[in-house]
């Protein structure tokens, strides 16, 4: 009988101990998943390269406030707004020339009509608009939808919203759920763009999901990041450091 107590109790000391390093290993992997996640404007970096095709802008890598590109083009494709003179109608040339190219397979393979709404977007534009989501808001609010000025992809020239009429312009979650919106992302690669923030990387990007944003970065960078169900984070700072590639 005592063997038989003592038997058990060495038994239950066991499991706890065993649960007791089970909890503190999920505790610590917790903890390294909560360190791979940056805190958004906190050692914000200005970045060396904006003129990259593969240039980083989030919440942590900001973009030179005097940043403009030098070789912004009227995109040649159907527009929201319609107005030439517009700057959110501009992108770099080749980003201008691979959304032709997009939008032009769209309708050529599914008979689909992609719209151009909003691409380049100077820095002096985005202090207007975030200052005005600010005060409208707050801070806190603004954040989890509009960039910092120097924060926004779209300062980079090589990014654009784009819509359709099924989801009559708009930019809006349910352009994914739209036939366009699926054929946009499975296709966007292959002229060299991605869409920027995907439904499961919320945390990461800081952004929620927006199947309407599209980055240019170009077919290789695009095609590996597709396949590999990557964010440009993951690209720019893991597999383009394995690269020795970091600041082209
Ligand atoms: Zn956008």
């Amino acid at each position: 009988m005592n063997r038989m107590r003592m038997f058990l109790i060495a038994m239950s000391g066991l499991f706890l101990t065993i649960g007791m390093i089970t909890v503190f290993l999920f505790q610590t992997q917790l903890k390294e998943k909560e360190a791979d996640i940056p805190a958004f404007y906190q050692d914000v970096v200005e970045i060396e390269n904006p003129a990259s095709f593969r240039a980083l802008v989030n919440k942590n890598y900001r973009l030179p406030a005097d940043y403009e590109p030098s070789d912004l083009v009227l995109l040649d494709v159907p527009l929201y707004n319609k107005d030439k003179n517009n700057e959110a109608n501009y992108l770099r040339k080749e980003a201008a020339h691979a959304l032709k190219n997009l939008f032009e397979a769209a309708y050529n393979e599914k008979g689909y009509e992609l719209i151009a709404r909003s691409g380049y977007r100077s820095y002096d534009t985005q202090v207007m608009l975030y200052d005005r989501y600010v005060k409208e808001d707050g801070v806190e609010a603004a954040d989890t939808y509009s960039a910092r000025p120097g924060h926004s992809e779209h300062q980079t020239g090589l990014t654009i919203d784009i819509t359709s009429d099924s989801v009559h312009g708009g930019l809006t979650e349910t352009f994914g759920e739209t036939d366009e919106g699926k054929w946009v992302s499975e296709n966007a690669h292959r002229f060299g763009f991605i869409i920027r923030y995907p439904e499961d990387r919320v945390d990461e990007t800081g952004y929620q999901y927006e199947p309407w944003h599209l980055r240019y970065v170009g077919t290789e960078a695009a095609t590996s990041i597709y396949n590999d169900q990557l964010i440009l984070e993951d690209y720019v700072l893991h597999v383009m450091k394995q690269m020795s590639v970091l600041w082209d």
